[in-house]
């Protein structure tokens, strides 16, 4: 892993970050998907299973949130279109200790996709295709820029391994994203992520109580997490008592009720974070460097 040097080793990788978000654009394109643009103010947001600092804005009087994830949003867009992406900046102040990690920004940009519909072995097939199309577009378009990084693309071969949570767990301990992806030579899938670790949105199996029907893919050689995803709750009933367990009010949620027990399409979908995979695709230590302008936890000499 590299830190940069000069603003030519930087022009280099937004280059690749440029090519990066055309050949992602164009995959989702051909495979008949809409962008939409982002939403960066609501009453809702993601909940998260972290904690970060508040980004309540005034908006004429009531409290508004910047966006920490389009989760909700995305779902009440598939009311309207079947198969949508978008490139969205989130604001999550992260805590000040996740900054030493090289993997957490307070200001990033998921690509954030969602399909009516589908089913998370869709989305894992998808997602597996998205990633592989843009590195082969990177290694084709950016030779010159990753050759001056000193960085050799490797392409995956498909399907990705599939890893069981509760397997990682027993191998690696908790939190195991490290320790895995320090030994992962190709990414691969961790899949069955219990409940009470994720957000009440990813949908519990039927079939195994306490067990979603969700993702993460992982990097390999140490670069950790690049997307979160899965099946969601989409009946208002599911979704009240997912609330109910994780002890939120449904006053919270008010807005997004109310649209839920309109209708709300079942999908799949997962958001993957551009920072992170720019970092290791040019095969950066920190991923400050993998755009302009970054906000690094608690950095407030950033703008
Ligand atoms: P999440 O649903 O919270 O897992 O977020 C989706 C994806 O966004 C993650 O898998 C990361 O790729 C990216 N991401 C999340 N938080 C951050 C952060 N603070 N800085 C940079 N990227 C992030
Ligand atoms: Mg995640």
């Amino acid at each position: 892993m590299i830190r940069l040097g000069c603003e030519q080793d930087r022009a280099a990788v937004l280059r690749i970050q440029s090519e990066v978000l055309a050949a992602a654009g164009a995959f989702l394109r051909r495979e008949g998907f809409l962008e939409i643009l982002p939403v960066l103010l609501s009453p809702i947001t993601d909940p998260l299973h972290h904690e970060t600092y508040s980004t309540v804005v005034d908006y004429y009087g009531v409290p508004y949130q910047l966006t920490k994830s389009m989760i909700f949003h995305k779902q009440i867009a598939l009311r309207t279109l079947a198969r949508i992406f978008c490139f969205s900046p989130n604001v999550r102040m992260e805590p000040v200790e996740r900054a030493a990690a090289g993997r957490y920004l307070a200001e990033f940009v998921q690509l954030d996709l969602e399909v009516r519909g589908a089913t998370r072995t869709d989305i894992l097939r998808l997602g597996e295709r998205l990633l592989v199309t843009v590195l082969e577009c990177v290694a084709d378009r950016c030779a010159g820029e990753l050759s001056r990084l000193g960085r050799e693309l490797h392409i995956p071969a498909v399907p990705f391994r599939e890893i069981p949570y509760a397997e990682a767990a027993r191998s690696f301990g908790e939190p195991f994203d490290d320790a895995l992806s320090g030994t992962l030579t190709e990414p691969a899938w961790v899949i069955d992520f219990p409940r009470d670790v994720r957000e009440f949105y990813d949908r519990e199996d039927p079939a195994r109580p306490d067990v979603l029907l969700d993702m993460d893919l992982v990097y390999p050689q140490g670069f950790g997490e690049a997307l979160s995803g899965g099946e969601r709750e989409h009946e208002p009933r599911r979704i009240r008592d997912r609330l109910r367990r994780d002890g939120i009010p449904e006053g919270r949620f008010a807005a997004y009720l109310k649209v839920a027990d309109r209708g709300l399409p079942r999908s799949a979908g997962f958001g993957i974070g551009i920072e992170r995979l720019t970092r290791f695709i040019a095969g950066l230590e920190r991923i400050e460097d993998a755009r302009l302008f970054s906000k690094v936890p608690g950095d407030t000499a950033a703008m």
